[in-house]
């Protein structure tokens, strides 16, 4: 059960929380792929390759490991790695991560979303918390957030609680005064709970839950989120 009177901010995280990542990282690579055949044919062909292009991006995890978080970096120097073996402008690198971003953040809210954001924004300071790259001002639902942490940019990713502090400060509330809102078991739920925060599990794919600790709400949907606070 939620203790609605402590709330005072909610930390939201973004891929599969407010949209599915899957179609559009799928769009992305597609679109990355199409670029690359017009642009540097011979990477295009190695890209093609699902052993070469797995091999390629583990070679960058390994060898860059400083890269861990940030997931833009390690795309775009995966592509530069791709174009030097094959031989082709590793220049192009740029213009290349530049169109996969593009779709990457094309994306579809689910259907409930931005009701949910004007519904929730409206209460609390909302402050987004991803792992990913998704960027809140070019998707258009920069207006609603008071602040958007990304792993990326901070340097640490979730579950580490200093992530979860740094979302606290951003909305000048104490961790045991925020809800945190995500679908990922141990990254949004373990993580916040372990900062000190009531949470609450999006479970949109009826998934159980395996973990001693337990999430004080589970909800199948936003419209179901928003529903848990009193209109
Ligand atoms: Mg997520």
């Amino acid at each position: 059960m939620l203790d609605l009177t402590t709330i005072k901010a909610i930390t939201l995280d973004l891929d599969d929380t407010l949209w599915p990542i899957w179609p559009a990282i799928e769009r992305a690579e597609r679109a990355l792929e199409n670029w690359l055949s017009r642009h540097a044919p011979m990477a295009a062909a190695l890209f093609a390759n699902p052993a070469a292009r797995h091999e390629i991006r583990e070679h960058v995890v390994l060898t860059r490991p400083e890269l861990k978080y940030n997931l833009s970096a390690i795309r775009r120097e995966a592509i530069r790695l791709a174009l030097y073996r094959s031989q082709e402008d590793p220049l192009l690198a740029e213009p290349a991560f530049d169109v996969f971003f593009d779709e990457r953040n094309r994306v579809t809210l689910f259907e409930d979303a931005f009701l949910a954001l004007e519904f929730l924004s409206s209460r609390f300071p909302l402050v987004a918390v991803s792992n990913g790259n998704a960027d809140i001002h070019r998707i258009g639902i920069g207006r609603y957030f008071r602040a958007s942490i990304s792993a990326q940019q901070f340097g640490v990713g979730k579950p580490d609680p200093r992530i979860f502090h740094a979302a606290a400060g951003a909305a000048e509330v104490q961790p045991s005064q925020v809800l945190h809102v995500g679908d990922d078991a141990t990254l949004d739920v373990l993580g916040a709970l372990n900062c000190g925060m009531q949470t609450v599990w999006i479970n949109r794919s009826d998934h159980l839950w395996a973990h001693p600790a337990v999430p004080h709400e589970t909800v199948t949907t936003l419209t179901e989120l928003c529903d848990l606070f009193p209109r």
